[in-house]
């Protein structure tokens, strides 16, 4: 007995379905994501190695380790001595 939905990709499976029509997952995949790729016969090469770490790590560039707490230290010396004008 498939599940009434596609643990993969939340498509409809009908009772007697033997795989999902939307994804190609089945009992025999576990009705995992993996099934997708080799139903397909994707190629490895076909993985985006730019995209994946775009999706890993958003947009941006990570940020190296240790800038963080410099530039807390700066805004904090900037916020003191914008108060030590100001109490003056
Ligand atoms: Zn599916």
């Amino acid at each position: 007995m498939p599940p009434e939905i596609c643990p993969n990709c939340g498509a409809e499976i009908s009772p007697n379905a033997k795989a999902c029509r939307e994804c190609g997952s089945s009992e025999e995949t576990g009705w995992g994501e993996k099934a997708h790729a080799d139903n397909l016969g994707l190629p490895d090469e076909d993985f985006d190695y730019d995209d994946f770490v775009k999706r890993e790590f958003g947009e941006k560039k990570p940020v190296p380790r240790g800038l963080g707490w410099f530039w807390w230290l700066v805004a904090l010396i900037l916020l003191v001595v914008f108060a030590a004008l100001l109490l003056h």
